[in-house]
């Protein structure tokens, strides 16, 4: 018995192509259904609230009852095809243009709606695959993508986002009757490896289309250096009344740290740190968005989030941002360098000099980053801690704290994420939801940030290991989305639990 959620995959390959993907984001909803040999008339469809087609053999596609799903939009369906079908029963030019040289194509977006919602006007996303599926970018030479050119627009038919390599759209909305039909390419794309620009976000659109997408993401179009970021803080300070910059001191580089503040000092302060690993760089931008969510929405989610003080720090090792290094610039750790559990360092190597891994810094606290952030902390006893960081999705809770408490935010988070985003884990690994199902502890005491916050009262001080690291913008959207929601989750459960009385 189907469920009104229920997706229909229909496909010349059922087991091929996205529906090892679908099966994961969507996991136990997609149904399979081989359109040359079965039968996918309105009364099959009609069972389904979103039916996905793909022809990849393009012989078949006479076979597609194309009338029949446009019936089914009719009625209030929601359908995603690729281009060939799409084209072929629209009357139109099919284009599928390869590219040499290592020019990478991508997709502008030309409308600002709820299908693509994360990205404004103007933006472009990286939207192709290689010719030899292989994810390296050395392979990415031989890069295609898939076109339907002269859309005609109007009764209906709007273009969302158009190819930089020959301006034919890629992504086509047309609404019919009750219901709708996003054209897109989806089948020049790889599978969403790692760190490929051009399959990243090969899934968000089809969220996004079934409702169930980005909530609070956004692209942000430019990698900036550590200067270029602070002016961005700046200008996002500018902007709101209540949001303000604020200088914590020197970096190791001698370059000012700064913070977003936001809220009265005398309430209880929520801490949120990034990029303490200079190179897990994305998740500051999480946080700068985050921010904007706050001022533009300060009863988001009816959450009473001004019954907090928050201290933003999205660049706590400016020098390792800029240089895509953990270490700061005097090759420490500044996550092992805290004055909690502090000791003389033995690592598995020969002598431990500065810049190896982990390398923990002469005494506790010796780099001014440490010190800074022990400053905040000493000051104002935050109430809830997140440091993020990137790597593999879990949850590290800190020594000690509120148990109760990070249990409910990882609830919480789980909740927030269920069915949202794909990803796969770095150095080759699986294919998984963004969905921190994984939390573990830190036992004993570490010369963690977490760990310092900890030991001075803090309830729920804990590290996030997003996926990150990657060499561009091109996961932005997906980042930036889970972050503000880990920390919604945060204010929403700390909250709730001031309310029962908890400290
Ligand atoms: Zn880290």
């Amino acid at each position: 018995m189907t469920q009104p959620q229920d997706i229909l995959f229909l496909t010349d390959r059922p087991n091929g192509g996205p529906a090892a993907d679908l099966d994961i984001l969507y996991p136990g909803r997609v149904v399979r259904l081989d359109f040359t040999s079965e039968a996918h008339d309105l009364s099959v469809l009609a069972r389904y609230a979103t039916v996905i087609t793909m022809v990849s053999a393009g012989a078949n596609v006479a076979k597609l009852d194309y009338a029949a799903i446009t019936e089914y939009a009719r009625g209030g369906g929601r359908v995603l095809s690729c281009l060939l079908e799409y084209a072929h029963n629209r009357g139109l030019h099919f284009s599928k243009t390869h590219v040499l040289d290592r020019m990478l194509p991508g997709m502008r977006i030309e409308v600002a709606n709820d299908i693509t919602r994360g990205y404004a006007v103007g933006d472009t996303l990286w939207w192709y695959g290689t010719v030899s599926g292989a994810p390296e970018e050395i392979y990415d030479n031989q890069a295609l993508q898939r076109q339907v050119m002269g859309v005609w627009e109007g009764s209906g038919v709007t273009v969302l986002g158009t190819s930089t390599v020959n301006g034919g759209a890629v992504m086509v909305e047309e609404r019919v009757g009750e219901g709708r039909i996003l054209a897109l390419d989806l089948l020049s794309l790889n599978r969403p490896y790692f760190n490929s620009k051009g399959a990243t976000n090969k899934y968000l659109f089809l969220g996004n289309l079934m409702g169930q997408g980005v909530r609070y993401g956004r692209h942000f179009p430019e990698r900036l250096t550590y200067d270029s970021f602070v002016d961005l803080m700046r200008a996002t300070a500018a902007r709101y009344e209540e949001l303000r910059l604020v200088e914590e001191g020197p970096a190791s580089d001698g370059r000012p740290m700064w913070s977003l503040r936001l809220g009265d000092p005398t309430r209880p302060t929520v801490y949120l740190g990034a990029a303490v690993h200079g190179w897990e760089w994305e998740n500051a931008y999480g946080l700068l968005r985050l921010a904007e969510v706050l001022c533009e929405e300060p009863n988001v989610e009816g959450l009473d989030t001004r019954r907090f003080h928050y201290i933003i720090v999205p660049v706590q090792n400016p020098w390792g941002f800029d240089h895509f290094t953990r270490q700061n610039g005097h090759g420490v750790d500044l996550n092992r360098n805290f004055d909690c559990a502090w000791e003389p360092a033995t690592a598995g190597q020969d002598v431990l000099v500065p810049w190896d891994y982990n390398y923990n810094g002469s005494r506790p606290a010796s780099e001014r980053e440490t010190q800074v952030m022990q400053g905040l902390i000493d000051r104002y006893r935050p109430v809830c801690l997140i440091d993020f960081h990137t790597a593999d999705y879990i949850m590290l809770r800190a020594h000690r704290g509120d148990r109760a408490l990070f249990d409910a935010i990882q609830a919480d988070v789980k909740a927030r994420m269920k069915d949202r985003h794909l990803v796969q884990q770095p150095y080759g690994g699986a294919y998984q939801q963004v969905n921190l199902e994984r939390a573990t502890d830190t036992t004993p005491a570490q010369p963690y940030l977490i760990c310092y916050a900890a030991e001075r009262g803090c309830a729920t001080a804990f590290l996030l290991e997003m996926s990150g690291n990657r060499t561009d913008m091109h996961a932005i959207v997906i980042n930036t989305d889970t972050v503000v929601e880990i920390c919604l989750a945060a204010v929403k459960q700390t909250l709730a639990g001031l309310g029962e009385g908890r400290s």
